[in-house]
């Protein structure tokens, strides 16, 4: 990154008192990349803002870093029927809770995003899908749009053009399938939430078979940034190839866990000394999830050099994700650790594909056996062989989800897993 991490002003989540409040908004600019894009029915035609945010390349902020322009690039050609742009607030992947800062602090940057976004993909109607568990925030965010229809940006002929746009708020129930993007379209048209089968693309056939575009809420908050300042100021903030501010989730052993918004880029070992305020209790790290639990775990002995940029991330094994970054010290049980990644996702996984349904059942079941001391060497490959047979057979990624920790996790502190089946009932004296 160009500049020192430190020096970086927050931009998604400044620190302006009630910046909730739309009067506070606007009077801090807010609103004005929507005013420049539709000023005399249409100032900046809808390619110019599809161009200008492809050339930003805000990588997709829900976990897999797709460029939003080019995604809204596949959206076809209007031909009168409905469009839609689903908002994915959903965020239920464990390690990640960043979104719903945006809801508190600055509903309206993702508000005025949502409504760019559907200019420039001729999209008429907008769902903002939001985690169950997160009611006081569907309620804080359910005022910001009664507000911002008020004032004119939402609903009928929007600032005096003959351009209209809706905005619907609408919640989950507690399925982290639900956030998986299709399984998302189907419970936003009221069925089970069962991922469907891609292709088709959400672009040529999501809600009720027609043109979606499903981004993340801090993705599109992004979005007026480069409005107003440009592609090229957005691309110069923090890492060259995953460009932009980030809110980055920390929990785990650190001191003081939290969001916080920073350009992409910041070294791995300075966030957690420096923003989290270090390891509690003084011990050493002994890993980090880096971006959600899909993402595998490196060892403290991994991240020197290591910066939180997709990149960087990848080099050394893993991937950026969310950025919602999981610290632990150096009494972490990996065994444990694994163990409660799989159960989560043999709990969650909707049950549509074998591999799925079976695998990760297997993968729990034989890590309970792990930990509990009655596991035997030969249960480490048999758990690397089940992830194998899993992997890319499934209609969605949960599956590959499920695999990748159980893979790396083993591989990476296969002396823990080793010691623990050593040590198990079955280990011959
Ligand atoms: P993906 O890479 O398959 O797709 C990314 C996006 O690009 C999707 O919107 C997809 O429709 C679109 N796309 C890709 N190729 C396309 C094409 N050829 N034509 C049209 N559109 C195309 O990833 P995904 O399955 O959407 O997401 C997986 C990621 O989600 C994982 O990396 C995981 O980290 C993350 N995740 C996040 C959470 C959370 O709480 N935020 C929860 C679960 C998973
Ligand atoms: Fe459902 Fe798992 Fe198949 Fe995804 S991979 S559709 S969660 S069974």
């Amino acid at each position: 990154m160009a500049q020192d991490w430190k020096s970086f002003e927050p931009l998604l989540i400044p620190d302006i008192p009630n910046l909730q409040q739309i009067g506070v908004y606007e009077d801090n600019g807010g609103y004005n990349a929507l005013k420049t894009i539709l000023k005399d029915q249409g100032h900046w035609s809808r390619d110019h803002v599809i161009d200008e945010v492809k050339q930003a390349n805000i990588r997709g902020r829900g976990g897999a870093g797709f460029n939003a322009g080019l995604k809204w690039s596949f959206m076809p050609d209007p031909d009168g029927g409905p469009r839609y742009l689903a908002c994915n607030g959903d965020e239920s992947e464990p390690g990640t809770f960043k979104d719903r800062k945006i809801f508190e602090y600055n509903p309206h940057l993702f508000i005025e995003g949502a409504l760019i976004a559907s200019y420039a993909m001729a999209i008429d109607n907008i769902y903002v899908y939001i985690r169950g568990e997160y009611i006081s925030w569907v309620d804080m965010f359910q005022d910001a749009v009664d507000d911002a229809y008020e004032k004119g940006y939402l609903g009928e002929n929007i600032l005096g053009t003959d351009i209209s746009i809706d905005m619907e708020i609408t919640y989950g129930a507690g399925a982290y399938i639900c956030g998986e993007e299709t399984s998302m379209l189907e419970s936003l048209e009221g069925k089970r939430g069962y991922p469907r089968v891609k292709p088709p693309f959400p672009a040529q056939k999501g809600l009720w078979g027609r043109p979606t575009t499903i981004n993340n809420i801090e993705t599109l908050a992004n979005v007026p940034l480069v409005i107003n300042n440009g592609a090229d100021w957005y691309g110069d903030i923090g890492a060259e190839e995953h460009p932009g501010p980030v809110l980055y989730g920390i929990s785990g052993h650190v001191n003081q866990p939290g969001v916080y918004e920073y350009a992409s880029g910041v070294p791995v070992m300075d966030l957690i000394n420096d923003v989290a305020g270090g390891i509690r209790g003084g011990k050493d790290l002994k890993a980090i999830i880096p971006g959600g639990s899909s993402t595998p775990p490196l060892r403290a002995d991994q991240l020197e050099g290591v910066t939180m940029n997709s990149d960087s991330l990848k080099e050394a094994g893993s991937m950026m994700g969310t950025a919602g970054m999981v610290v632990m010290d150096e009494d972490t049980d990996m065994v444990d650790v694994l163990w409660r990644i799989a159960h989560f996702y043999h709990h969650e996984s909707c049950g549509q594909c074998t591999p799925c349904r079976e695998g990760t059942g297997w993968l729990e079941k034989v890590l309970l056996k792990i930990k509990n001391g009655e596991g035997e060497m030969k249960d480490l490959d048999l758990l690397l062989d089940v992830g194998n047979q899993m992997e890319g057979r499934t209609i969605c990624a949960l599956a590959d989800a499920a695999v990748w920790p159980v893979r790396h996790t083993i591989n990476r502190f296969r002396d823990e897993f080793e010691e623990r089946c050593k040590k198990s009932v079955h280990a011959v004296a």
